[in-house]
């Protein structure tokens, strides 16, 4: 497992090499923040006096019985059931408003449009599902309605309503002009050979109260309508900042993802404690991240001094081989065969099991760099244009840029590092880190720096990393509150 090994050159001195054995159990709990701006309004102050003003969300793996896992796949094709029903609902009208128009119908005499505002999707679907509305399916007993929707958990429709409100909410917004960004379509159905099982459910309750979805043991976690569950790995610290007050959660959700349910914990919790944010003992200088191709990054400061190396990240090429050879062997099998389920099962646990390493390995760099300095400078990197090219895209991918970025964006923010986004024309790495001779040209496949003027030779990530560090704009830019993938 070579290249899952996460080489770190600690803090300065080639010496302190040490290497983290870095451990891809599916069940290693993750914490990372979640976007939603929390910061309007009054923040949550728990039963036990903590301001929770972080949002934060963990996952788990879950080892769900056979009956469990089953009633989770329903409660997601209740979700894909309620979110296609408003799309449908909504594309049927406009169709139908779009006819009406071609036959010269004035604006006043169109069909009027429904309302696209979440509540009334809520409402839309209870009546729909408890056979209130013109189109409520008709059972064999005669009864209107969802024969079904008792079974199911109401939260799952109310978030799926809520869902596919937001997404028309994003379509619209984004046709006429109010979004900013690339345009966004028609939101797309979800089918069931394409859509991830997935649904959400909320934990409604005043802090302090007793939570719907909460710990009752280290490895179980109890859900409305779905008992309880176990889940890999330990939930103690957790079960734990939720007894002292210093985690409230919102919501769980559920994702179905190569062979195994995940749940994910998200709420806010309180702010690091100040020890934990003290900036006694990191890294005295500004510190340059560059985010490499071939390393996942490297960290230097203005001085020339490496101060971090996460090396050879490159999880997709090295499990190449086994890809391959999965994709040989699904491509022997029979459509519709036996062998092809089994085939594509494994394939999709490959899949899984490399998205894992490279979320841990990930958290794991930026979690030491925002843990470990005072002040950062990373590179605006617009990560969607280059994902875009083909030829950059496999790599670019495998290294999770624009994870990293929005990584250390909120883990700075929590351990109260100064985060400098360098502007993204700024020649970090065609500039000579010595003499200051900036190149015309330097292709991607150069590894390493050459100054002609000089005659430095350095790593060019290395290179780039310093150049970061002593980017003179840093001054005047402080921490901003954009993420740096954006
Ligand atoms: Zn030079």
């Amino acid at each position: 497992m070579a290249c899952a090994a996460l080489v770190l050159r600690a803090l300065t001195t080639s010496s302190d090499r040490r290497t983290l054995a870095v451990r891809h159990l599916p069940g290693t709990m993750v914490a990372m923040a979640w976007s939603k701006n929390t910061s309007a309004g009054d923040p949550i102050v728990s039963h036990s006096g903590a301001v929770l003003s972080r949002p934060v969300a963990f996952r788990f793996a879950l080892d769900l019985t056979a009956e469990q896992s089953q009633r989770c796949f329903m409660f997601a094709g209740a979700r894909r059931l309620a979110y296609n029903h408003h799309l449908a609902r909504v594309k049927k009208n406009l169709e139908r408003r779009a006819k009406e128009l071609d036959a010269g119908l004035g604006c006043d005499e169109l069909t009027p449009s429904p309302s696209w505002s979440k509540v009334s999707f809520i409402n839309e679907f209870n009546a729909y599902k408890t056979g209130r509305t013109k189109d409520s399916p008709v059972n064999a007993d005669g009864t209107r309605g969802l024969a079904w929707r008792e079974e199911v958990s109401a939260d799952v429709f109310e978030c799926a309503s809520v869902d596919a409100a937001a997404a028309l909410k994003n379509y619209r917004e984004s046709a006429t002009g109010a979004r900013k960004g690339r345009r966004v379509g028609f939101p797309r159905f979800a089918a069931k050979h394409r859509d991830t099982p997935r649904f959400r459910l909320r934990s409604k309750c005043r802090p302090g109260e007793t939570a719907p979805i909460r710990f009752v043991g280290a490895r179980t976690l109890r859900v409305p309508k779905l008992g309880e569950l176990r889940i890999s790995g330990s939930g103690k610290k957790i079960a734990r900042m939720i007894a002292a007050g210093r985690f409230h959660v919102y919501s769980a959700s559920f994702t179905y993802s190569a062979g195994r349910w995940f749940v994910a914990l998200t709420g806010v919790a309180a702010e690091l404690h100040p020890a934990r944010r003290s900036l006694k003992g990191r890294h005295p200088s500004t510190v340059g991240v560059d985010r490499g191709v071939k390393s996942l990054l490297v960290a230097a400061d203005a001085s020339g001094a490496l101060v971090a190396s996460f090396e050879e990240m490159n999880t997709l090429r090295c499990a190449e081989q086994r890809l391959k050879r999965a994709n040989q062997a699904l491509a022997r099998t029979k459509p519709g065969s036996a062998g092809r389920k089994k085939a594509k099962a494994r394939l999709a646990r490959l899949h899984g099991e490399i998205a894992r390493k490279r979320r841990h390995v990930t958290h794991e760099a930026s979690l030491a760099l925002a843990r470990g300095t005072r002040r950062l400078a990373l590179e605006d990197l617009h990560v969607a244009g280059m994902v875009r090219n083909r030829h950059l895209a496999r790599s670019l991918s495998d290294a999770a840029l624009g994870e990293l970025g929005r990584q250390l964006t909120y883990k700075a923010a929590w351990y109260g590092t100064e985060l400098v986004l360098v502007e993204r024309f700024y020649p970090s790495s065609k500039t000579c880190s010595r003499c200051g001779s900036v190149k015309e040209q330097l292709s991607l496949s150069t590894r390493v720096y050459a100054c002609e003027h000089c005659g430095l030779e350095l790593d060019r990530d290395v290179n780039a990393a310093i150049n970061l560090a002593r980017w003179p704009g840093a001054r005047a830019a402080t921490a901003s509150p954009k993420t740096a993938a954006a």
